[in-house]
């Protein structure tokens, strides 16, 4: 038996929580991998510092070092402190020296953000040690996780990385050691640092577990489970026992953040299920996502929402008449890795969905084809994709009447719908200032009553 175990920000943030981070991997049987996240805010004061002219780099450095020694100092002591201080030293000394690094360089800005994980993982690693526990914090470059793509967008590339691992890795869980493994990004053939985006160590985590065959993925977070909405705006949101991966992805993806939106593929393709768990109560059972679920016959069972998109429309006569020009179009927009989150086509126009900061990069996109064929291109910004997974929505009779039935009461227009595409979720898209109240309707109406 093996697992794979992630923790995020918070299960890592502080000495307390990696104590108790600590007492779960000791307590869990046979054998086992850890991904971890940074602690929490390092990231977004990595961001903050990329984002920024570098001004005091002492004084980020000072910062960073900090936090870091205040839990590590309050976990170890002796000489496995020292020891660790050696490490913590050497580490601090490579951070010192990416902040200050060419920030021209295209990977300026993935080295820096990804520096959080090479520390959490080596505080880990050590309290593991203090517990009698034999331990290893390996950097992803250590690990064999390999990935491609653009800078702060990377994907793993499963082959590479599994050939990686079993190198590198496997060795290490086969003398019982338990290799703790930054999360967040995998390095380029040419050993550059590539981000998988904001919330991706959920992703390294089922890019490790696809790797070394794991018989489960566990992620441990700071809520109970995957819920029927997100706490934050519907605090009696339910937790969800159960769910298939089907319908894990398409929430993830539309904006359910408690998984990175590609956490769901490389576990999907091994077929391995994945556990939300809480790390704050670790006897409570979690959320199980897997290939099958037994149906609860409910309307909805989670609602999630895209933010900070916009919708682009293009008008040219009869443009349903002419694939070829509406296949150009998408492959302009391919052409610079946009996401399109939804297309939605008429007689003369064909609408597509973006995130808003890729709206001006599609607009001279689709600007250079125009040779007279495009009459007019509108675009509306800001607004949100509203994802609703329930059982059957598409194949009952009525069900998108009552949704939308629900949306009208929120006093809300409905600007986009994208409907059986999915036969597991509703998608439609409503102006962002009025998110929030339409995902407490659905909610109110279809799932628990919102307090
Ligand atoms: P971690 O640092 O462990 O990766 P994140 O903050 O990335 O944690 O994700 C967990 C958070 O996701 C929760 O605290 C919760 O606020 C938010 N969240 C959004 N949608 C959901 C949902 N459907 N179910 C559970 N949590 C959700
Ligand atoms: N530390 C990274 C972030 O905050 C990755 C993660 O936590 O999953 O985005
Ligand atoms: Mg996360």
């Amino acid at each position: 038996m093996i697992t794979a175990m992630k923790f995020g920000g918070t299960s890592v943030g502080s000495a307390e929580a990696l104590d108790r981070v600590s007492k779960i991997i000791i307590n869990t049987e046979g054998d086992k991998v850890v991904v971890v996240s940074a602690m929490s805010g390092i990231t977004s004061f990595l961001v903050g510092v990329v984002d920024n002219p570098l001004t005091d780099p002492d004084g980020i450095v000072e910062q960073f070092r900090f936090k870091h020694l205040q839990a590590a100092e309050e976990l170890l002591s002796g000489e496995l402190l020292d020891e660790f201080m050696e490490e913590f030293e050497k580490r601090l000394a490579k951070f010192d020296e990416a902040i200050r690094g060419d920030r021209s360089d295209p990977y300026y800005q993935d080295t820096v953000v990804s520096q959080g994980e090479r520390f959490s993982s080596l505080i880990l690693a050590y309290v593991l040690k203090s517990k009698g526990t034999e331990a290893r914090a390996l950097c992803s470059e250590d690990a064999g996780i390999i990935a491609e793509g653009h800078p702060l967008s990377g994907s793993a590339d499963l082959l590479k990385t599994a050939s990686g691992m079993t190198m590198k890795v496997k060795p290490l869980i086969a003398m019982e050691v338990v290799p703790i493994i930054t999360g967040f990004y995998g390095v380029n053939k040419d050993g550059k640092p590539l981000t998988f985006g904001r919330g991706g160590s959920d992703y390294s985590a089922a890019v490790v577990a696809n790797a070394i065959d794991a018989d489960v993925l566990e992620i441990w977070t700071d809520v109970d489970g995957f819920m029927s909405a997100d706490p934050r705006i519907v605090p009696n949101a339910i937790k969800i026992e159960e769910m298939n991966f089907g319908e894990a992805a398409e929430l993830a993806y539309f904006g359910a953040k408690v998984l990175h939106p590609r956490t769901i593929e490389p576990v999907r393709l091994k077929n391995i299920p994945l556990k939300v768990k809480n790390s704050f109560r670790p006897e409570e059972p979690g959320t199980l996502i897997h290939h099958l679920r037994r149906s609860k016959d409910e309307l909805l069972r989670s609602v999630a929402a895209k933010t900070d998109l916009s919708i682009i429309t293009i008008s040219s006569a009869e443009i349903a008449f002419r694939p070829a020009m509406v296949a150009r179009l998408i492959e302009k927009i391919a052409d610079i890795d946009v996401i399109i989150y939804s297309i939605s086509t008429s007689l003369s126009t064909v609408a597509f969905l973006v995130h808003n900061n890729d709206v001006t990069a599609t607009l001279k996109q689709l600007n250079g084809l125009n040779g007279g064929e495009i009459e007019r291109i509108d675009v509306k910004n800001d607004v949100a994709l509203i994802c609703a997974v329930g059982d059957d929505l598409i194949g009952k009779t009525g069900v998108s009447g009552e949704i939308f039935g629900a949306v009208k009461e929120a006093n809300t227009n409905v600007e986009m719908i994208s409907e059986g595409a999915s036969d597991v979720s509703l998608n439609f898209v409503v102006p962002m200032s009025r998110v929030v109240d339409v995902v407490k309707v659905l909610h109110d109406r279809f799932i628990g009553v919102t307090q």
